[in-house]
């Protein structure tokens, strides 16, 4: 099932090219009082909403997908895990192209980790909002997984079971000399869109084709199957650091082919199993 969230907080079932608006199956989220339970309550109930909504989707009022304002599907991740130098061909350009390196030894994620990101994401419809327009503000489409469960030291083998879906993910960076947390944790520098697709629908999210074409020149167009840390790895790795929460993203790392944006600009990103989401640039 591809689930959207669109215009105001609405619910959605994706279904060739409509959305079917499922908003009441929301109601099969329980009520919380203070303190809420960490993550994100639509993918803590993902199963008893998704049935809900194939009850609903009959009955619903359905919508052309592309004149919808799509939001992330995720709205309270309780964070964003970054995947620095996860594609040695990416780690290639960064060693050669100082206005990504600033100077700095580019390694790979073998000995970086990870980082967090900004946990607010925005969706494809609200747009990446560029600050700091005098200097570099790239694009780096990424396959992002979002966590079903709770889970600390997940094994490898069973990492998988963790996810509840996938969708396409924006790591938009700022470059120069501070720490990867504050470049990439600007406002609105978190995408995720253009829907969840429930990890059903993937058979194998480390074989994914992925593109993006800015305007019309294709800039970044890859497969996961080049991942240093596959996506089993940055879970199970991932969760030796940090409890995951429904809803946590993990953004799983950028190829080659990063470059700069500028207000504007329209990002076109696709992805097998996925679809495709285009996301306006503009100045903030
Ligand atoms: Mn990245």
């Amino acid at each position: 099932m591809k689930l959207c969230r669109f215009n105001d907080d609405r619910l959605g079932i994706v279904e060739g090219g409509e959305v079917i608006d499922v908003t009441g199956a929301l109601d099969a989220i329980p009520a919380s009082r203070w303190p809420r339970p960490q993550g994100d309550a639509l993918i803590a109930n993902l199963d008893a909403v998704c049935e809900r909504a194939r009850d609903l989707a009959g009955s619903g009022a359905r919508f052309d997908a592309d004149g919808v304002l799509l939001r992330s599907p995720v709205a309270n991740p309780t964070k964003v895990i970054g995947a620095p130098v996860n594609y040695h061909a990416h780690m290639e350009e960064s060693i050669k192209d100082e206005g990504v390196s600033f100077g700095r030894d580019i390694k790979t994620i073998d000995e970086y980790g990870l980082f967090l990101k900004s946990p607010v994401l925005v969706g494809p419809g609200e747009g990446v909002a560029l600050h700091f327009t005098d200097r570099r503000n790239d694009h780096e489409i990424e396959l992002a997984m979002v966590i079903g469960k709770t889970a600390k030291n997940v094994a490898y083998e069973d990492a998988l079971d963790h996810v509840a879906g996938y969708a396409i993910g924006l790591d938009m960076t700022v470059r120069g000399t501070e720490e990867r947390s504050l470049r990439k944790a600007i406002d609105s520098y978190s995408v995720l869109g253009p829907w969840l697709v429930t990890a059903d629908e993937i058979a194998d999210p480390d074989k994914l084709d992925f593109a993006i074409h800015v305007g019309d020149e294709e800039r970044q167009n890859s497969n996961t199957d080049k991942l240093i840390f596959d996506c089993r790895k940055l879970i199970a790795y991932g969760s030796s650091f940090y409890t995951l929460f429904p809803g946590d993203v993990i953004m799983t790392g950028t190829p080659e082919g990063v470059g700069p944006v500028t207000p504007g600009d329209v990002m076109h990103c696709y992805c097998e199993g996925i679809g495709r989401m285009d996301v306006p640039v503009r100045a903030a």
